[in-house]
């Protein structure tokens, strides 16, 4: 392959084409670079967390990708001095993590143990210490966490320095060429692709690789995405902020993934004196419809921050908000890899990872080329094989996702009362399931409501079958369920 293009100026498209280049390979990248603020890279703390990321929950197919982002971590120091030789740039990072664990998140202490128990397991250092030991974290009194953990091995970058750096090593290199443009349409014709772009002019290509994140099937028509079997594509909207003025931290401070986010997070930027707070996420498919900010996202994230962090933030000065999309596919799995359309390969659905997976991806790619040997053996995300919901069965996706609504609800600050949020649980999951199963458990709930409302038909009924319908939770039926 001589000439290939790749779609997408973010961390993939930019590490996918400094290692092509790397093998001699011509590469055109396209990627508007004037007016796109959208990139999920820029927006990103760009944490390198393998362990940071795990959850209490996480099974067989979270371990898969947690295999995967342990060796991305090991292969990011060799992977970013080569950047930073080849760009002459600085590219900061700052050293280790302190994850907290507070009674804020429902799993906080669940989670934190699992890291532990994961790096030990794996000889990574993970140490406990005591939360006055950790520079800069004063949380209001309510929020002291329980539990703190330094992850001496898990570093940050700064996002927009790398993407700075690639862009100006990949200038460097005469077998790279970046045209400032949209990519409209990818088209193969015969065994080589035209990609047609926004400025009505035609590139004829060997083969082409979709990273242009959670945009990136847009550029296919409908029956391709369906020859190459690609699943459909959505995003997770992730708001972030850079402030000043603010407290003096010395490592990234963040709490475990919490109800469909990644928890709140402060990364120091010691070259700016900046610290970077982030992020909120929320799906979606339509990024033109939600690239505003809305005041309820930065409500939340400056509310965690400087209750469970540090209360001398709510003094800093905010600097900067982004909004970025994070690509997510189906059962949240990345896709890497040839596709079954001939010479067209993707690099997507990086979801909250991106900024860590982005160099071994590129490997895998170079390697899917033929032009080196994977520095990763096999290929976990690729799209040729059959997409299983390993660990992700309908059951277990209602369980963990109901049980993260139910911390939802009660953000930022209206935790409920007693035991209402265990039996709320209860109550939401057995009647989802219901909707969701043709099964005798849910006719006979459906029967229970029915008679209970006929019986006493006043409004006090729904209190009492608040506490009823819990009694009534399936039991472990399911697999032999209708869906
Ligand atoms: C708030 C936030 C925090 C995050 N924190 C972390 C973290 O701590 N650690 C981590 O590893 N990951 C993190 N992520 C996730 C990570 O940023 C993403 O997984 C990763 O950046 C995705 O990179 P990408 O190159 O695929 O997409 P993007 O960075 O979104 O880049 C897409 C590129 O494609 C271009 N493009 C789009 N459409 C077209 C087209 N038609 N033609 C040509 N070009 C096109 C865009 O202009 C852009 O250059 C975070 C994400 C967000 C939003």
């Amino acid at each position: 392959m001589k000439n290939i293009v790749v779609i997408g100026g973010g961390m993939l498209g930019l590490s996918i084409s400094l290692e092509l280049s790397d093998h001699g390979v011509n590469v055109t990248n396209v990627f508007p670079r004037t007016g796109d603020t959208l990139s999920a890279s820029r927006a990103a703390g760009a944490m390198l967390g393998a362990f940071g990321e795990l959850s209490a929950d996480d099974g067989a197919e979270e371990m898969a990708e947690f295999d995967f982002r342990l060796s991305a971590q090991r292969y990011y120091p060799a992977w970013l001095a080569r950047v930073r030789e080849r760009s002459g740039a600085r590219v900061s990072q700052v050293e280790g993590t302190i994850i907290i664990a507070n009674n804020q998140g429902a799993r906080d202490r669940d989670c934190i143990r699992r890291m532990e128990q994961e790096a030990v397991l794996r000889g990574e250092p993970a140490e406990w210490i005591e939360p006055s030991d950790v520079p800069g974290l004063k949380p209001s009194p309510v929020h002291a966490p329980a539990l703190c953990l330094h992850l001496k091995n898990e570093h940050a970058v700064n996002s927009g320095e790398l993407l700075d750096a690639m862009e100006l090593a990949l200038g460097r290199c005469n077998t790279y060429r970046h045209l400032d443009k949209s990519v409209l349409r990818a088209s193969p014709d015969g065994l080589s692709w035209a990609v047609a772009l926004s400025d009505g002019t035609t590139l004829v290509a060997d083969a082409v690789v979709l990273a242009n994140g959670s945009r990136s099937l847009e550029c296919l028509d409908p029956s391709l995405v369906e020859d190459a079997a690609l699943p459909a594509l959505s995003f997770g909207k992730g708001v972030s902020c850079l402030i000043s003025g603010g407290p003096a931290i010395a490592h990234t401070i963040r709490t475990p993934n919490r109800t469909f986010a990644c928890g709140i997070h402060l990364v120091p930027r010691p070259e700016s004196g900046e610290l970077y707070l982030g992020a909120t996420n929320f799906t979606g498919v339509d990024e033109m419809a939600e690239r505003k900010v809305q005041p309820g996202e930065l409500h939340g994230l400056f509310d965690e921050a400087i209750h469970q962090i540090n209360t001398d933030i709510r003094t800093s000065r905010i600097e900067q908000i982004r909004v970025g999309f994070r690509p997510i596919a189906a059962f949240k799995r990345p896709l890497v890899g040839q596709t079954r359309v001939p010479n067209l390969y993707i690099a997507t659905g990086t979801y909250r990872n991106g900024v860590l997976m982005a160099p071994l991806v590129a490997a895998m790619i170079a390697s899917e080329l033929g032009l080196c040997v994977s520095p990763y053996q096999g290929n976990p995300f690729s799209v040729l094989t059959e997409q299983k919901q390993n660990g992700w069965d309908v059951e277990r996706l209602l369980d963990v996702g109901v049980r993260d609504l139910v911390a939802f609800i009660q953000e930022p600050r209206s935790p409920l009362p007693y035991s209402r949020a265990r039996e709320l649980e209860t109550y939401l999951r057995t009647l989802l399931q219901a909707a969701v199963y043709q099964d005798a458990s849910g006719e006979s709930l459906h029967a229970m409501i029915q008679s209970r409302l006929k019986e006493a038909p006043f409004n006090e009924t729904v209190h009492k079958l608040f506490y009823e319908v819990g009694d009534q939770a399936r039991k472990p039926a399911a697999e032999t369920a209708e869906v």
